[in-house]
């Protein structure tokens, strides 16, 4: 088994994940396989705890885990899953170490970063190897070289890579001056802080606004120690699935497999280029209105703005998303109008009361005007309670979520969640089967698959009690999960409305959309401006 550590500079937030994922999909092009594992130096668990302000998206995976976006990324750009084990952070490390010391695992010895904390970790990122069976191992180390806490995970990446078959890749950034000058003194002392360590990198992937100059990898390859060639220019680019491209075409994918002695088994990157070039040429633009309650930090939904991608490119569109703060709806109703200049409105997931009331005007705005509507998880809770409020007549109907004290709890906690008091990873997660009913749009759209999997996050689903009240009055629950969950809902004798409990983002990768979200925009992309009422 090979590794590749990739490492992070000068700043976070520079798209290491990507880059890492890039990696994986060269090697993958050569036939080799392939794994991504996530580091993060953290004392969460896991990311399900975390504010989506402050960290961005929790991304799902299939076997239920709440994780740290990057696993997105992997997933994307690898078109394959990756189970929840691959993301380690400290506070994993540290529960299981400390709960050894207590049962006496350690008895006589002092229990230390190195070599305890480190072996764990070790130990884990081979188990982790084998069971993948993949030739190489790629490990994104979060964090900035320099942090204190990404320092034991930097202690093992040089303790790996001490063997045979191991690689170091350090994403770095090159600022511009005002000149328009590039500036490598940043990466510099972030390569000097990580040798300092006892790392040196192998391949610099400098970060840059503009393709990265010959002065500037002359610099970097003198200062840093690295051959010019094994200094890559990782500019910004407009569409992200071109980075692996990129790398390319700069010898990357030889370099990786010359480093660490592969024998390339096909030359498959012409496929991901048509995928690519598939996004690119889209022309037709598509205006959805997304109405959510992260609007200021747009890595909150970046699975669902991918996957819209995903899904525009495969009907030769572009799909340009204007997020809308629902909470002017609820100061200002007639505000809602505006929703007229998008061809479609999607209410994605969600939690807590800010902004509800909002949302809850938009989806009957699109219910009332036809405009195609799409609810995914609390976006489709929502839409119950707005027909239930609205059609069927349930004034006040709500979410005990948000209103425990509601008259028609149409939406309430899952009925085995009921007593559990923890937060950290005890919702409803990761894929489950939905039966489809036949000869519905949804069952349509899934080309009449009778079951499907699809991925989930909540702690509050239909309330059983008020389904007959709401299917009388013409609301169709098309998909139900084996144990009487309601899972997708539908109106029929709208051009498109729909809503699922399930995310359909999470399974959606380039050149495979997600059919949910395809049917979305085929609708949307069909339809006109809703008349302006007097
Ligand atoms: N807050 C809702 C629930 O817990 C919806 C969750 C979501 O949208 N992911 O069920």
């Amino acid at each position: 088994m090979k590794f590749i550590f990739v490492t992070g500079g000068v700043m976070s937030g520079i798209g290491k994940g990507i880059a890492a994922a890039s990696l994986g999909r060269l090697l993958k092009g050569l036939g080799v396989s392939v794994t991504c594992i996530k580091v993060d130096p953290y004392l969460n668990i896991d990311a399900g705890t975390m504010g989506p302000y402050q960290h961005g998206e929790v991304w799902v995976t299939e076997d239920g885990g709440e994780i740290d976006m990057d696993l997105g990324h992997y997933e994307r750009f690898l078109s394959q899953d990756i189970p929840r084990e691959h993301n380690i952070t400290s506070g994993q490390i540290y529960q299981s170490i400390i709960e050894k010391e207590r049962r006496g695992e350690y008895l006589g010895q002092t229990v230390q970063i190195i070599p305890h904390f480190t072996d764990e970790v070790k130990r884990r990122l081979r188990s982790i190897g084998e069971r993948s069976k993949s030739e190489v191992v790629i490990v994104e180390i979060g964090g900035t070289v320099g942090d204190i806490e990404s320092l034991p995970m930097l202690e093992v990446a040089r303790q790996v890579g001490t063997e045979n078959g191991v690689l170091f890749v350090h994403v770095t950034l090159v600022p511009e001056s005002n000149t328009g000058e590039q500036k490598t003194k940043p990466t510099q002392h972030s390569v000097a802080t990580l040798r300092e360590v006892g790392v040196q990198p192998d391949v610099i992937i400098a970060r840059s606004e503009t393709p990265l100059s010959e002065d500037a990898k002359r610099k970097i390859a003198l200062f840093c120690n690295v051959p010019p060639g094994q200094v890559i220019s990782g500019h910004n680019v407009d569409n992200v699935y071109r980075l692996p491209l990129v790398y390319e075409e700069q010898g990357l994918g030889r370099l990786l497999q010359e480093k660490l002695r592969l024998r390339a088994k096909a030359h498959r990157m012409g496929e991901w280029r048509r995928v690519v070039e598939q996004m690119d040429g889209a022309r037709q633009r598509v205006v959805i209105a997304m109405a959510g309650k992260y609007v200021e930090n747009t890595d909150s939904y970046i699975s669902l703005n991918e996957a819209l991608k995903h899904a525009a490119a495969s009907l030769g569109a572009r799909v340009e998303i204007r997020y809308v703060d629902t909470e002017q709806f609820e100061e200002n109703p007639e505000a809602v109008e505006n929703l007229r200049g998008a061809r479609g409105v999607l209410v994605p997931g969600g939690f807590g009361s800010r902004g509800t009331e909002g949302k809850l005007l938009a989806i009957r705005y699109a219910r009332e005007r036809r405009l195609p509507y799409l609810g995914l998880c609390f976006g489709f809770q929502l839409a119950t309670i707005e027909f239930a409020r609205n059609v069927a007549g349930l004034k006040r109907a709500h979410s005990t979520e948000i209103d425990p004290k509601t008259p028609y709890p149409v939406v309430d906690i899952l009925s085995h969640l009921r007593d559990v008091k923890s937060l950290g990873g005890t919702m409803r997660l990761g894929a489950q089967p939905i039966k489809l009913r036949p000869h519905t749009r949804v069952h349509h759209i899934y080309k009449g698959q009778e079951v499907i999997l699809e991925r989930h996050r909540h702690r509050y689903e239909i309330n059983p009690r008020f389904i007959p009240r709401l299917e009388d009055k013409g609301l169709v629950f098309s998909g139900v999960s084996p144990d009487g969950r309601m899972e997708v809902l539908e109106l029929p004798q709208h051009p498109f409305y729909m809503a699922t409990q399930f995310h359909p983002e999470f399974k959606s990768r380039p050149g495979h959309p997600a059919p949910v979200l395809r049917a979305f925009l085929e609708a949307a992309s069909h339809t006109r401006a809703p008349v302006k009422e007097n």
